[in-house]
């Protein structure tokens, strides 16, 4: 095995891939204005997205990948990557979850499940159907709502729900979603608002996790969990019941030392970060598709591309202002 480390010593487990940068909502802290999509023909057909997951899987020491979008199951072919991963699972020690809006999910999960999906993040950012409707732009909570039940039906081993906090837009909900979890017995994990590009993100509508956790406190006694290496959550189970909150602090406190991660963008772009920059970006589409494909000339570009790896991500006010790619063109 020859693992994906870069030059600060962090080797590289965990693939994301993005396998499409559409999605049926229109989220205010995502991509609101709905801008311009991947032309098809640069979309990563689902053979080569499997390429390049074998060839970390096999060669470099990923074992874990989500898959994410946009929306990942708006992808007609789906099953396809899955089916490949699927046959991966049987040799290879490998974990595969999904981030999902859950709107699209009902009638495949029993097909992912038999798949080998050991994870499920759906999104949830309200529990008011009316405040759901105006951050996602859809009139889907009963849909989703649904999913999470169809999921803990199917036994699916990790199933947790990710909101987005947005100050003055649904901070005021965090009691609710800790109730909600205590009495289902689900993970919540509250995530900081990110600046990503169209999302006008901006420090008035920013909570950071300490806010969100004071306010969490207020429902119940929050007992720290242990921490797992890589974790890009603070977890905390619910006194005197089986439910959890996790706070993800990525931009008040951020946790790059512990970094595992590479992102693979539905156009083929290798990312060493969640706010990488277009110069730091590697091109696998061109190299896939060009004369000199091959898995070594694939695995160089990579470890390139780490040598350029930083060592933590900018400060939020510079963040603000050199992010060029919508969050649903990089997966989250
Ligand atoms: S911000 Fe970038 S470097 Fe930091 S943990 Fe996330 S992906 Fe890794």
């Amino acid at each position: 095995m020859n693992p994906f480390i870069d030059s600060f010593g962090r080797q590289h487990t965990y693939l994301r891939v993005s396998v499409t940068d559409a999605c049926n909502m229109r989220c205010t802290y995502c991509d609101p204005s709905r801008t311009g999509r991947f032309a098809n023909d640069r979309i990563l057909s689902m053979e080569e997205i499997l390429r390049i997951v074998r060839l970390f899987v096999t060669r470099h020491g990923i074992t874990k990948m989500r898959v994410t979008g946009g929306e990942p199951m708006v992808r007609k072919d789906i099953l396809a990557l899955f089916q490949g991963i699927a046959e991966l699972k049987a040799s290879y020690p490998l974990s595969v979850g999904m981030t999902t809006n859950g709107t699209l999910l009902s009638d495949h999960l029993p097909s992912l499940r038999s798949l080998g999906l050991d994870a499920l993040n759906i999104s949830i950012d309200s529990l008011d159907r009316d405040r759901f409707r105006s951050i996602t732009g859809m009139d889907a909570l009963p849909q989703v709502l649904e999913a999470f039940r169809l999921a803990k039906g199917l036994e699916v081993p990790t199933v947790k729900a990710n909101v987005v906090i947005m100050r003055g837009v649904n901070d005021h909900e965090i009691p609710a979603f800790v109730r909600y979890a205590a009495e289902h017995s689900l993970a919540v994990r509250f995530i900081e608002y990110m600046p990503f590009a169209q999302n006008t993100w901006d420090t008035g509508r920013f909570l950071d996790y300490r806010s969100m956790k004071r306010i969490a406190e207020a429902e119940g006694a929050l007992i720290p969990m242990a921490y797992q290496p890589h974790s890009v959550s603070k977890d905390y189970r619910i006194a005197g019941t089986n439910g959890m909150v996790s706070f993800i602090s990525s931009v008040s406190e951020h946790f790059c030392g512990g970094c595992n991660r590479l992102r693979l963008t539905a156009d083929g772009r290798l990312r060493t970060c969640l706010f990488a920059l277009p110069s730091m970006e590697t091109d696998l589409r061109t190299l896939l598709r060009s004369g000199d494909g091959s898995n070594e000339a694939v695995a160089d570009a990579v470890r390139n591309a780490l040598r350029n790896k930083w060592e933590k991500h900018p400060d939020p006010e510079i963040l603000a202002v050199t992010q060029s790619n919508v969050m649903r063109a990089i997966g989250g």
